[in-house]
C-alpha cells in the first residue's frame, strides 16, 4: 500500500518546503497539501517552485484539503464556495494533483436528512462539473462530530452513490469513521473503487461526544479498531493510498523531521500485516 502525508500531521510547526523535503527524505510516496499551508507558501513563491519540486521528486501530490463546508449555501454563498472552489483547482491542475477533498457543513436547524442528501447532490453536480474543466476529482469527507451535516460512512456513502459519478468518491478517516459510530459492516459492502482517499489515524480513549481532532494519536497508538477496518479494506480489495493525518498539538511541539519520520513507522507498523 502506497503511503502519503498529510500535512495536518505538521500544521503548526512546518511549512510547505519542509514537509516536502522530509516527506521525500523518508520515503512517503505522496503529500496531501493543507490549504492553509499551501497559501502561506504561495504568498511567497510561484507554483511553478512546486512544479520544478515535483519534476525531480519521488514524491507526488495526491490532495488539496479541503474545500470546507460547501453544501448548505445558496446564493453569493454557494457562489463563493464555487469560486473558491475553482481557484484550488486551478492549482491542482498546475501541479498534476487529481483529488480535492470536500468536507460538508455544520447542521443547521430543522433540516432533514433528506434535503441534506438532495442539497449536497446538487452542489456536488455543480462543483464536479467545474473539477472536470481541470481533471480534478471530488472526494467527500464525512465528519463524525454531531453538529456536522454529513456525520456517518453510510450517509456520506449513500450521497455519493446517488451522484453516480466517475469524479466523486468518499475519504475514509479512520477517526471520523469512529467518533461518528460508522458501521463496520456498511464497509463490507461498499465498492472500493469509491474510496478517493483513506486518511489513517488512531485516537485517545474518551466518550466520543467528547473527542475532538486534536485526540488524534500515531497509529496504533489508541483504541480504533485499525485492524477491523484494514482486513475489511484487504477483503473488499482496497488498492488506494494510506494517508496519516492528525492534528496533535503534542505532535506539533517535536521538530518536523521527528513527526513525518515517526508518522510512517506507525502507519507501515499498522498496515503491514494486511498490504505489502
Ligand atoms: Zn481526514
Amino acid at each position: 500500500m502506497l503511503i502519503g502525508y498529510n500535512q495536518a500531521t505538521t500544521l503548526k510547526n512546518s511549512d510547505v518546503e519542509t514537509d516536502l523535503k522530509y516527506a521525500e527524505k523518508y520515503g512517503y510516496d505522496f503529500i496531501e497539501f493543507q490549504m492553509k499551508q499551501l497559501n502561506s507558501y504561495l504568498k511567497t513563491h510561484d507554483i511553478s517552485d512546486l512544479v520544478n519540486f515535483f519534476s525531480k521528486s519521488k514524491i507526488k501530490p495526491y490532495s488539496l484539503n479541503a474545500l470546507e463546508f460547501f453544501n448548505l449555501k445558496e446564493g453569493e454563498d454557494f457562489e463563493r464556495v464555487k469560486n473558491d472552489f475553482e481557484r484550488m483547482c486551478k492549482i491542482a491542475s498546475a501541479i498534476n494533483c487529481k483529488i480535492i477533498i470536500i468536507v460538508p457543513s455544520p447542521k443547521i436547524e430543522n433540516v432533514s436528512e433528506e434535503y441534506i442528501k438532495e442539497d449536497s447532490i446538487k452542489s456536488i453536480n455543480i462543483l464536479a462539473d467545474i473539477g472536470k474543466n481541470y481533471n480534478v476529482k471530488l472526494a467527500y469527507e464525512f465528519l463524525g462530530f454531531k453538529t456536522t451535516s454529513v456525520n456517518n460512512f453510510s450517509q456520506c456513502y449513500e450521497i455519493i452513490n446517488a451522484v453516480n459519478r466517475e469524479d466523486v468518491g468518499l475519504v475514509l478517516d479512520c477517526f471520523h469513521f469512529y467518533i461518528g459510530n460508522s458501521n463496520i459492516e456498511d464497509l463490507k459492502k461498499i465498492d472500493p473503487e469509491k474510496i478517493f482517499v483513506f486518511h489513517i489515524n488512531d485516537s485517545k480513549e474518551l466518550p466520543l461526544d467528547k473527542l475532538s481532532d486534536s485526540d488524534r494519536v500515531w497509529p496504533g497508538d489508541g483504541i480504533i479498531p485499525l485492524d477491523k477496518i484494514l482486513s475489511v479494506l484487504k477483503s473488499i480489495k482496497f488498492n488506494g493510498v494510506a494517508t496519516v493525518e492528525l492534528f496533535n498539538p503534542e505532535y506539533w511541539s517535536w521538530s518536523p523531521e521527528k513527526a513525518i519520520k515517526a508518522a510512517k513507522e506507525k502507519t507501515e507498523a499498522v498496515i503491514k500485516k494486511y498490504f505489502i
